[in-house]
């Protein structure tokens, strides 16, 4: 019989009944130190006082009204968020798949506006993952999200990882855009190395298309900047955010350049929930405490802490790990002998969460405010589980 819970999820025996800090907590008491945080999603830990004021403050005086009225709450987050990056424009969603949704309308409705309505093609990465909407799956195009969901939504094309010239070659008068994760995360924490994303910049230029960057993973501080193209001094037209954005409340943001917004004139796009006066109250507070500079510097001593720790791990244990791979507190293990699920069961035995990804790679993707000792004690018990994975192996 199917379970009442539609099961799209192989899940861990695992219930937590509450959150504190970097850690969540079943029922009993065992107490877990989450090195997942949601994957990316928590980026202040959980329950952390400041989102729990801001959410239950604003819970109190105005949940929801439509966009088809003024937000305060959104004006302010999108204000926010156009004075820290390159972009003109915001659009609020609940998820990184709508984020991608409207990536590639907007690209495609930009060229339409332009009068080369032809130029509805995008080029991704292989290992992408940008969601798993018609679009999204599309736009990743790798097997195991398209198989079995049948024609997919045509227009979209893969290179290699890291494969530039592929890229280049592939541009044509039908192209609009190409989409890429700075850091691919479902991919197995990939991250492109700066010099290649300035060249796909390049490219991008000298082609005249539109570059779309999917931050829903590595963006809102994860990778020790506030958003990771920062750290190669090149921007994207249009880019994607979600997870980290709401701390754990659902809301992603597409940021856009005037240019690339310019065909999303009213009545092209919308969203009932998106942008709510609860999202955006979280999301306000998320980017108050994220943005700063002194914050965003303790995640890089913080991540230098963690990596190198975590390079002393993979040196004591070659039987299980390979390498240490990523950037800021968005970090991979990549598994030599043992299998990535391994890992992370042996975590679990050793109350330490950690997420699987693509190429055999253990995620860590802790809370952005983790403490020293956390990390300490992360590791400790990362440790553990590597010598139970070797030994079984
Ligand atoms: C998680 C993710 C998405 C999809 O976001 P959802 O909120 O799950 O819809 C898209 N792109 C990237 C890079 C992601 O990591």
């Amino acid at each position: 019989m199917i379970p009442s819970v539609l099961p799209t999820y192989n899940r861990a025996a695992l219930t937590f009944e509450k959150g504190e800090g970097s850690w969540m907590i079943e029922a009993d008491g065992r107490r877990f130190l989450d090195l997942g945080a949601g994957i990316a999603v928590n980026v202040l830990g959980h329950a952390n006082p400041v989102l729990v004021e801001a959410l239950t403050e604003q819970a109190g005086k105005l949940w929801h009204v439509s966009n088809l009225y003024n937000i305060t709450q959104q004006q302010a987050l999108a204000d926010k968020l156009v004075a820290s990056t390159f972009a003109d424009t915001v659009f609020f969603t609940n998820s990184g798949t709508e984020c991608c949704e409207l990536a590639v309308k907007m690209a495609r409705k930009y060229w339409n506006d332009k009068g080369q309505p032809e130029r509805v093609e995008i080029i991704g990465f292989e290992g992408a993952f940008h969601g798993r909407s018609s679009a999204g799956i599309a736009a990743a195009g790798s097997e195991k999200l398209v198989a079995g969901f049948g024609p997919l939504l045509p227009g979209f094309h893969q290179v290699a990882w890291g494969d530039l010239d592929a890229a280049k070659a592939l541009i044509g008068d039908q192209t609009a855009a190409i989409i890429v994760e700075p850091v691919q995360g479902e991919g197995g924490i990939r991250p492109m190395a700066d010099e290649d994303l300035k060249a796909l910049r390049t490219i991008c230029d000298e082609a005249g298309i539109l570059l779309i960057m999917d931050e829903v993973q590595c963006g809102v501080g994860r990778t020790g900047k506030l958003f990771a193209h920062e750290w190669a001094g090149v921007t994207p037209d249009i880019m994607m955010v979600a997870k980290g954005i709401g701390g754990g409340f659902p809301l992603g943001a597409v940021l856009a350049t005037e240019e690339a917004a310019s065909g999303m004139v009213a009545g092209t796009h919308g969203s009932t929930y998106g942008g709510n006066p609860l999202a955006c109250a979280v999301g306000g507070a998320v980017m108050d405490v994220v943005a700063e500079d002194a914050f965003l510097a303790e995640v890089n001593r913080k991540a230098g802490l963690l990596r190198q720790k975590l390079e002393g791990l993979v040196a004591e244990h070659p039987e299980v790990f390979e390498e240490v791979r990523g950037a800021g507190l968005m970090l991979g293990l990549k598994c030599s002998n043992a299998a990535c699920g391994d890992v992370v069961a042996a975590g679990y035995d050793n109350e330490v969460v950690t997420v699987p990804a693509a190429d055999n790679v253990v995620r860590l993707l802790p809370p952005l405010n983790i403490t020293d000792e956390e990390i300490a004690e992360a590791v400790v018990r990362l440790e553990k589980a590597a010598a139970q994975v070797g030994a079984e192996g």
